[in-house]
């Protein structure tokens, strides 16, 4: 049996992944119908709204919205007609760290995998490829194919396929559109190297071909997680060197720029910061320790949990500095904390480093206020309600306020803290934060983000991680 062309594509999903990569897949294959369902109703409504408030923030996929919207590329809840009209799946849901149960902390939580699987398997009527896009423990791909292949109907037959999405969120659109390399994997049988060959020729309508990898299923899987597991351990490593920095009076900027000029290792992922954030990072590892420990390898789990500590150690390190150098003790006092989401150029706050440092600052009675330029406020108290549980949401408001500009956030502050790397505060004009703080003033910087030279001289007092008093 030859490839099949592709014609009619679903994705299960409309979040951060399923929605910027199907959309990059409308816009670039104008012959490819693309549906992207949700059971989220007010996610799809805002993907469909008129003036395209999309649910994410993205830079650019408005653009790419823009363009394909309602020409091949359709938003919806109509899961079942979706499924059952294409020809291609990808199940783009999300796999997040088990929080109760056996495995509770480490093992990914792929019930939201399953329902989809069984719903694929319940309502197609007809052969699918069937692709992985969520990032799952290795081996899941046959978890999926014994669902389907112990619920399909009559002639109709499944492939399974691994497709790992390797987008960063600030930069997807891009990512998607020039991507270091699209990696397929599957099954080494002649109906999985068809169906790897139907996918990998979508994406071969803008990705060069010699960008485009096929292997074997299972390494597909562990590709991406251990893509994640060694891009967290660049970031832990350089913040574990930032810490004997601080305390020796080297600075982490000049010895990342030492390193990095080494051409195998190379300067990316070398920035020190408050510690790294996001849906991904954490959860992966967490899912590559999970995957050691049930496979006998406890050293092997040991060697990745260490990642994870060493960005829990960094935080509350960072935390610590700031109550330390405001005196000992923040009770009562004003700390404006600037950025809320895991990093610049997006919305999402999933394990931000913002949360951990707000809620110790909250632990230490201190007054806290925040102003992020793209975060919703209604998400900003979700997250703190479920940061410090057991208190009321009206007991931290009394701490916490939610400003509308940096100016705001530092009335009357003593200190600032820089706690995501947005560009705009690099712009900001320092002089009237400085006009408007308790004397003296302290900025913090999570991020290696503002000048400390230019703030000094305007008379701050300032703490950089991974740079020494000296
Ligand atoms: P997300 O939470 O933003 O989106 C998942 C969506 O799936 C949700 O809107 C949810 O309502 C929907 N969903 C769940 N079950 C469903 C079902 N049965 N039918 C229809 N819709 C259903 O998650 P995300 O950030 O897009 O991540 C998705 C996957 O991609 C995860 O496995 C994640 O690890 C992986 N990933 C994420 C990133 C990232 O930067 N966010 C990058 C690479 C890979």
């Amino acid at each position: 049996m030859a490839p099949v062309k592709v014609q009619k594509i679903c994705c299960i999903g409309a979040g951060y992944v399923g929605g910027p990569t199907c959309a990059v897949i409308a816009l670039n294959c104008p012959d490819i119908q693309v549906t992207i369902v949700d059971l989220n109703q007010a996610r799809i409504d805002a993907w469909n709204s008129k003036d395209f408030k999309l649910p994410i923030y993205e830079p650019g996929l408005e653009d790419v919205v823009r363009k394909a919207r309602g020409r091949n590329l359709f938003f919806s809840t109509d899961v079942d007609k979706a499924i059952n009209e294409a020809d291609l799946i990808f199940v783009s849901v999300n796999t997040p760290t088990k929080k109760s149960g056996v495995g509770a902390g480490f093992a990914a939580d792929l019930n939201y995998v399953e329902l989809a699987t069984r719903r694929i398997a319940s309502v197609a009527t007809s052969s699918k490829i069937v692709v992985e896009k969520s990032t799952v423990p290795c081996r899941t791909a046959e978890s999926m194919r014994t669902i389907l292949e112990a619920n399909s109907k009559p002639n109709c037959h499944f492939d399974i396929l691994s497709n790992p999405e390797f987008l960063a969120e600030g930069t997807a659109i891009n990512d998607l559109l020039k991507p270091d390399r699209v990696l397929i994997g599957s099954l080494q049988t002649p109906e999985g190297i068809d169906a790897c060959t139907a996918l990998a020729d979508v994406y071969a309508n803008w990705v060069p071909k010699e960008r485009i990898l096929t292997v074997g299923l299972w390494s597909s899987e562990l590709s991406k997680l251990a893509a994640n597991a060694m891009l967290a351990q660049r970031i832990s490593s350089i913040n574990a060197l930032s810490a004997i920095c601080e305390a020796t009076g080297a600075n982490i900027d000049e010895v990342a720029n030492a390193i990095g000029f080494d051409s195998r290792i190379g300067p990316k992922f070398l920035k020190a910061s408050v510690g790294f954030g996001g849906s991904c990072f954490q959860k992966d590892i967490l899912n590559l320790v999970y995957l050691s420990e049930s496979l006998h390898l406890p050293e092997v789990a040991a060697y990745w949990r260490q990642v994870v500590d060493m960005n829990e150690y960094q935080k509350r390190r960072f935390a610590k500095t700031v109550v330390d150098t405001l005196f000992k003790t923040i009770t009562g006092k004003r700390i404006a904390v600037l950025g809320f989401a895991f990093k610049a150029d997006t919305g999402d706050t999933r394990e931000s480093a913002a949360i951990t440092l707000i809620k110790d600052f909250v632990a230490e009675k201190a007054l806290v206020q925040i102003y992020d330029p793209k975060v919703e406020h209604e998400q900003i108290w979700l997250d703190l309600a479920e940061a410090i549980p057991g208190t009321p949401i009206e007991a931290i408001k009394k701490q916490v306020t939610i400003c509308a500009s940096p100016v705001e956030a530092a009335s009357k502050a003593e200190a600032v803290v820089i706690a995501t790397e947005w560009k705009e505060f690099k712009e900001i004009k320092w002089e009237d934060i400085y006009a408007t703080m308790d004397k003296p003033a302290f900025v913090f910087d999570g991020r290696l983000l503002l000048d400390a030279e230019k703030l000094r001289k305007i008379g701050f007092h300032v703490t950089t991680i991974g740079r020494g008093a000296a």
